[in-house]
């Protein structure tokens, strides 16, 4: 079997200390698949949970051809021509067609049928015209000129076909689907069961809360980020908490995290002075690259898997996330996101869009890295526009929180100018 390390070398372009963010995200999804298992849920259950099987339709919808609009149901034969100089029509009217209740009789030659939105066309009749172009004189209405075939009419089976699949496996339930689900009168549907992500934070510098900070301490924010980024992703967490900086403490949390979850997350331990010895555990416990990705914030990054103790068990990915706050949250959105709908079972898993919008700052930028700077979208003379938040080093987490965006300044940019037009990706959505 070709090892994951052998597999990423030969790929094309690839080169562990420079790697583009377009091309790391597309190595991870390559090598990434659906986690097996599925449950069946109930219908308000399944909001948010991926679907693992075609939803086929055992229904026609709409299950008969019905009026679009209040109005009066005619034969479009009867019309006079349709052009809007032609003579108004008159036609009797013999009765009124009511939704869920069916009009017993034909239209014939000559008749018209009041009819509701929603009323199952009478036989015969090919045509709503609306109340409020026709004219009721006692039991003859007065039809215009200018109608067309089959207007406010909705064929049976125009919306869903029975038979043929109505959502497709892989698609991840927003509240249009589960209305769908609910229209073809299925109450319980298959899904992927959830990723389960076991995640801690590393540094001998964290203190957990409930604990007064010692001089040279921070709290750990990276946990409860993550936390929050998995659990809108619908993960199942399993937290770990913080381990030390010490290979036995690390060994023992990465072979209890491979026993019990299909994704690691960690954050710290990843950069160049600390790398080395996390490298040496890694290679005893899995195949895992150490990649420095041409992005900031977020440079170094560790990918790979790790090998569980027992046989038996699949292992789990790791992703060795930086231990800057920000540098986090801009690699987890960029590479862990996609690759947990990857295992999630999300297919195709979509692209984040970007829309272009006016920078009305100037921002230093290098060329030959991505950036991905926190910005705020405001509107100005009917244009999108964003600034940045303020500082933005890759420690500062009120950058973030104050954001509704992302900058996204490309790999051969250079500084961007006041008024310069600039990318952004959108946090609502993403987060
Ligand atoms: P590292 O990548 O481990 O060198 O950490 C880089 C920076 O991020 C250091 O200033 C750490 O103190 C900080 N840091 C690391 N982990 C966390 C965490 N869990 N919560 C908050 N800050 C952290
Ligand atoms: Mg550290």
């Amino acid at each position: 079997m070709t090892s994951l390390l052998q597999t990423l070398s030969c790929a094309d372009d690839y080169d562990p200390e420079s790697l583009p963010v377009d091309r790391a995200r597309e190595l991870i999804l390559d090598l990434t698949g659906a986690v097996s298992g599925h449950e069946r849920v109930l219908v308000r259950q399944a909001l948010d949970r991926v679907l693992a099987e075609d939803v086929i339709s055992p229904i026609d919808v709409p299950a008969h051809d019905n009026s679009a609009m209040d109005g009066w149901a005619v034969r479009f034969g009867d019309l006079a021509a349709s052009d809007e100089n032609a003579a108004e029509t008159r036609l009797k009217n013999i009765g009124t067609a009511f939704a869920g209740k069916a009009f017993a009789a034909r239209v014939g030659a000559g008749e018209t049928v009041r009819i509701m939105t929603g009323a199952i066309l009478p036989q015969d009749a090919d045509c709503v015209v609306i109340q409020e172009v026709a004219r009721v004189e006692g039991d003859v209405v007065v039809i215009p000129p200018g109608q067309q075939r089959e207007q406010n009419t909705r064929r049976a089976g125009e919306d869903l076909q029975a038979g043929k699949p109505a959502i497709a496996a892989g698609k991840k339930l927003r509240p249009a689907e589960i209305g769908i689900i609910a229209s073809l009168g299925i109450g319980e549907v298959t899904v992927r069961r959830r990723v389960r992500v076991a995640l801690f934070s590393t540094g001998d510098e964290l203190c957990s809360i409930g604990t007064p900070l010692a001089s040279g301490q921070v709290y750990d924010s990276n946990r409860y980020t993550l936390w929050g980024m998995l659990t809108r992703l619908g993960c199942e967490v399993i937290d770990m908490g913080v381990v030390k900086d010490n290979p036995v403490a690390l060994e023992a949390a990465f072979r209890q995290a491979a026993d019990s979850s299909d994704a690691i997350i960690t954050s710290g331990g990843v950069s160049v002075g600390e790398a080395d010895f996390i490298k040496q555990l890694m290679a005893r416990l899995g195949e895992v690259a150490f990649w420095k990705i041409a992005m900031k914030p977020g440079r170094p990054m560790a990918f790979g898997r790790i090998q569980p103790d027992g046989p038996e068990r699949p292992g789990a990915w790791l992703f060795g996330l930086p231990g800057n706050p920000v540098a986090v949250m801009v690699t987890f959105y960029q590479f862990v996101r996609p690759a947990i709908l990857k295992l999630a079972g999300v297919d195709p898993v979509p692209p984040f869009p970007e829309f272009p919008a006016r920078c009305t700052e100037a921002m230093k930028k290098s060329r030959g890295r991505t950036e991905f700077q926190r910005g705020i979208l405001f509107q100005e003379n009917g244009e999108w526009c964003v600034r940045p938040t303020g500082a933005q080093g890759s420690g500062v987490l009120r950058s973030m929180a104050e954001a509704d965006c992302f900058i996204v300044l490309e790999h051969e940019r250079e500084k961007v100018g006041a008024g310069d037009t600039v990318n952004v990706q959108l946090m609502n959505g993403l987060v």
